[in-house]
């Protein structure tokens, strides 16, 4: 059976046909329109035009950058999206005559990488996606662990540096603000600020437009042999083994997939962010140590992750029933 995956996020509703062995065979994508009923017709009007396409498609299942209700129908809050406490499913189903399932964007990324990429076979496994913030989704025994309301996990607001850099979550320290796209730019620039005189690419850069200091960037720069760049990427690095280790400590799972625009230069930080990952862990030397692996569906992810959900939910009798 084929599924529609969409993946709304913030600028764009991204959407595709996936079959059952998690291949995309067709997509189509739009913007993301701020208020609610434009949103929802953009979200139908993406299902229609692959439908005209491929009218075997027998269900669809949307991915969100917010939190889900656990009755997989109800989006709590998203803060890129209009959504509030909004029945998303049902109003989705209504327009365009399909069985509708909800999913957060990183479980469904996780449960695709589980599937068909780079947790495949294992039975507790964690996605960390690092973009602009962290998103995170867990496995369990091939399920997704959503808690004990839908919103778990939340583990890009581990508090990593008490009292450290302001987050948009109202909390100081987050590891987001120290493990992501934006953080990679953050240090950078501190240490720019920090040391006036250098005259690196990226500090001449700087000083022409601050605002060019972007993660992406800094990598590149870091590729370059940058030495600013490259001590901003090595302190990156230290937070994410930092913070593996925390998940490992509380969830000792048997993999954790990187995921993200920032796993794209994972080649720059990942054997260090694995030292210091086992440097971190509790009890390193005495316990098995979880694989680090970078993913293997990159954006599509959440579009497949999202489409096998409702496939799921479709053959085990109706989207109703909890998948
Ligand atoms: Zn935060």
């Amino acid at each position: 059976m084929h599924a529609i995956g969409l993946d709304v996020g913030g600028t764009s509703v991204r959407a595709g046909v996936v079959d059952e062995r998690g291949s995309l065979l067709d997509t189509a994508r739009a913007g993301t329109p701020s208020d609610e009923d434009a949103l929802e017709d953009a979200i139908s009007a993406v299902i229609d035009e692959l439908r005209n396409r491929h009218d075997e498609v027998a269900a669809v299942g949307l991915s969100v950058a917010g939190f889900v209700a656990n009755d997989r129908r109800t989006v709590m809050f998203a803060p890129h999206l209009a959504w509030r406490a909004a029945p998303v499913a049902e109003r989705i189903a209504k327009r365009v005559g399909l069985p509708v399932t909800l999913e957060h964007d990183a479980n469904a990324a996780a449960l695709a990488e589980h599937r068909f990429g780079a947790a495949r076979g294992t039975r507790v496994a964690a996605l960390i996606a690092i973009g602009t913030g962290i998103g995170a989704g867990l496995l369990l025994d091939g399920e997704i662990y959503r808690g004990a309301h839908g919103v778990a996990p939340e583990l890009g607001h581990l508090t990593v540096v008490p009292g450290g850099r302001a987050c948009p979550c109202g909390k100081y320290g987050c590891w987001e603000r120290y493990c992501s796209g934006t953080a990679l730019a953050a240090t950078a620039v501190e240490l720019l600020a920090r040391h006036p005189g250098v005259s690196t690419v990226l500090a001449r850069e700087f000083s022409r437009d601050p605002g060019a200091i972007t993660g992406r960037r800094v990598a590149g720069a870091a590729r370059d042999g940058d030495p600013i760049a490259q001590r901003a990427v090595a302190e990156l690095a230290k937070w994410l083994g930092e913070g593996l280790a925390l998940v490992a400590d509380v969830f000792d799972p048997e993999i954790m997939v990187i995921a993200g625009g920032v796993s794209e230069s994972a080649t720059l930080f990942l054997d260090e962010a694995r030292e210091h990952y086992a440097g971190a862990l509790t009890g390193a030397r005495h316990r098995p140590l979880a694989r680090i692996r970078t993913a293997h569906l990159g954006d599509d992810a959440a579009i497949v992750g999202a489409a096998a959900l409702a496939a799921s939910a479709r053959e085990s009798g109706g989207a109703r029933r909890k998948v």
